[in-house]
């Protein structure tokens, strides 16, 4: 929303526990970063679980074009609902059935567009998914969804602490 981003600059902030460099491919204990462009990133586990984080991918120019066509996720990670984080959310989760892990609100809204594999939870929960433990966390930012002239309620914005197999942690804050 570029109103929106007129006020607040849209920062993704990527804070790992261990001192690992930001964007490197491979961040320590298995686990590879690759940033998309903007506030999209794709991360591949040590057992090998694809995660995309706000895929905004297929009209972010940002992304390198080899990028953009997603043949294997196992979980969308989305941390609000404007349309430079959602992004291709639906899309891919159609493609690959990838678990769409949301806001409650969110989620309502991607069920009503289609998407079959939506886990809602909430700030404070924690949802186990492929061996991947989750933690939704807070986030200061907005979110909506917006069709037309019409901007749709999407719940709070969020933050997650993702925990893989190998104990390495990851800590993402999109806005
Ligand atoms: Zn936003």
């Amino acid at each position: 929303m570029k109103n929106v981003k007129l006020f607040l600059p849209l920062v993704p902030i990527l804070l790992l526990i261990f001192s690992i460099p930001l964007y490197a491919d491979e961040i320590g204990k298995g686990v590879k970063v690759t940033f998309l462009g903007h506030s999209a990133f794709k991360i591949v586990s040590p057992k090998d679980v694809v995660i995309y984080i706000d895929p905004y991918l297929s009209k972010n120019p940002k992304t390198p074009a080899e990028m953009k066509n997603v043949e294997k996720a196992d979980l969308i990670l989305v941390t609000h609902g404007h349309m430079d984080h959602m992004g291709d959310t639906l899309a891919i989760a159609e493609k690959t059935n990838a678990k769409i892990v949301v806001i409650p609100e969110l989620g309502k809204y991607l069920n009503k567009k289609g998407a079959k594999n939506v886990a809602g939870m909430n700030k404070g929960g924690t949802l186990t998914s492929h061996g991947i433990a989750i933690t939704m966390v807070h986030a200061l930012h907005s979110s909506s969804v917006t069709e037309g002239d019409q901007d749709i309620y999407a719940g709070d914005p969020a933050g997650f602490i993702i925990r893989f197999e190998s104990s390495c942690h990851l800590e993402i804050s999109n806005e």
